[in-house]
């Protein structure tokens, strides 16, 4: 079903949703074809005059709500993750629990929408300054944290005073299926939240981001489509945020504690499977303990257990769909054929979607795999002969999401978190994504930033009213 104007909508076209572990269908889902997309923006629209005009604390507390519910349904929730996503089902309550963080965060933001007054150069008048919803937004989620990325945008839409129309990727419209069946439990208005699952990402996505009464597109997905999204808002001079592909670096200095840095390489690398845009996609070790850092990390690969997400203790679940082993056939094979060494794993063959980890020495800055991002449990690794060496491989790339790296040395935190080009930093730390801290990335990683409080900055525009007295 569709979430429409308060309602559920049906339709005779339908897609089916397969658990990733064994391709069995799990769902049908209705496939929102353009008249419903088109009733969805326009109950957005009539929505929104009324949503804007309540009072923050009131959306706040709706919000509020919605992180409850979300946190008493934790069970149900986490197991719906796993079945549509794959990921082992701790992975998935802790998804649970952190995409309630957005909501939680945002009712308390909601409350906080500050303007300012501006001492003016004129006697006799005042420069006032409000913040001001941007107007009813499509928010156009990827399927590698089907709560997480849709309360990300979510909560900050809602508590800006924006209504939206969102579109979940067709691998996982059941996360957000599950959340829009929230909102109506705790009362959002009709048309505030409205849900367009969808087989068929860019027909769907053309439609919202063509409409004139969409006045903000917020975007989390590969980079290439978000490059499309921002040529096509161009045209009606949309706002448009866009979390976008990552090709993270991990430096290990010679001066690290290397028992934090493998502890905060395997969340780096395998949370997720891999698929996570923040992966650490390449580690660079400084010479001195590439040997020893390499030998631990492959010992501790190795003791991973894959399979299904739902079976106890399994660390690494399946990738998401066929298309994914391809990719990851193509550039492990790739990389082998032209010289890199298989410390641990084997390609994928292609047969199943669970792929065991694998470490791969030897990588060079020619191959697809260290320029891509590999969304896959593959560690690639190179050696650096200094520091400079290491900030120069960290940033020999277009993406520029997030960069982690370990030392001791604290005028060496300092100064290489300075010289990483990337918007998130990790300083001996190997998970940076809170509900408190900016996340987003510059080059090819995108624009604008969600979470914390500059995450409301994408949903509201800045009016200046000058007034005499
Ligand atoms: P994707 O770009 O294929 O799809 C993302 C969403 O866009 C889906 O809902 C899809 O249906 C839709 N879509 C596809 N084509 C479209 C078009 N032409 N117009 C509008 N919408 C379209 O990405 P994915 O495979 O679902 O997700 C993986 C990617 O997402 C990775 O690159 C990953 O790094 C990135 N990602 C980034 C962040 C971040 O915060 N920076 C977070 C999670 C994932």
């Amino acid at each position: 079903m569709a979430y429409i104007d308060g309602r559920w909508v049906d339709q005779a076209r339908r897609f089916e949703v397969r658990d990733p572990f064994d391709g069995a269908v799990i769902a049908s889902v209705t496939d929102s074809d353009d008249a419903m997309v088109d009733a969805a923006i326009d109950a957005a629209a009539r929505a929104f005059p009324a949503w804007r005009s309540r009072p923050g604390p009131e959306r706040g507390a709706l919000l509020g709500q919605l992180a409850v519910r979300m946190l008493a349904d934790e069970p149900r929730l986490a197991e719906l993750c796993t079945r549509e996503n794959g990921k082992p089902i701790a992975e998935a309550i802790a998804e649970v629990r952190y995409a309630a963080t957005f909501l939680a965060w945002f009712a308390g933001e909601s409350e906080r929408i500050y303007g300012e007054t501006i001492p003016s150069s004129h006697p006799g008048q005042r420069i006032t300054v409000v913040r001001e919803p941007v107007g009813p937004c499509a928010l156009i989620t990827p399927w590698n944290f089907p709560y997480a990325m849709l309360t990300r945008k979510l909560g900050a839409a809602l508590a800006a005073g924006c209504t939206v129309v969102a579109k979940p990727a067709a691998q996982t419209p059941l996360g957000a299926l599950a959340i829009a069946e929230l909102c109506h439990e705790v009362g959002v208005p009709p048309g505030v939240v409205n849900l367009v699952p969808s087989a068929d990402g860019a027909r769907t996505g053309d439609r919202l981001i063509g409409s004139r009464q969409i006045r903000k597109v917020s975007f989390t997905g590969s980079t290439a489509v978000g490059q499309l999204i921002l040529r096509s808002c161009a045209d009606d001079i949309k706002r448009v945020s866009l979390e976008l592909g990552g090709n993270a670096p991990f430096v290990v200095f010679g001066d690290a504690d290397l028992d934090a840095a493998l502890r905060g390489a395997l969340v780096a690398k395998f949370r997720n499977s891999g698929q996570t845009c923040v992966a650490a996609n390449r580690f660079i070790l400084e010479a001195p303990i590439a040997e020893t850092f390499t030998h631990r990390l492959v010992a501790a690969v190795a003791a991973l257990k894959v399979g299904r997400g739902s079976d106890a203790g399994v660390n690494l679940g399946p990738v998401i769909d066929d298309a994914a082993v391809a990719k990851l056939q193509k550039l492990v094979g790739d990389a082998v054929q032209r010289g890199a060494k298989l410390l641990h794993g084997a390609p994928p063959d292609g047969r199943s979607r669970v792929v065991a980890p694998i470490v791969l020495a030897g990588v060079t800055r020619d191959m697809a795999i260290w320029r891509e991002e590999i969304f896959g449990p593959v560690a690639t690794l190179r050696t650096a002969s200094d520091e400079a060496d290491a900030i120069a491989q960290a940033n020999d790339t277009d993406a520029g999401l997030v960069a982690y790296f370990y030392s001791r040395d604290g005028a060496r935190q300092n100064r290489v978190a300075e010289l990483l080009e990337a918007g998130m930093v990790g300083i001996n730390e190997g998970l940076v994504s809170t509900a408190q801290a900016p996340f987003g990335g510059i080059k090819h990683s995108g624009q604008g930033r969600e979470g914390s409080r500059h995450g409301l900055d994408d949903y509201t525009s800045l009016k200046y009213i000058a007034q005499r007295f």
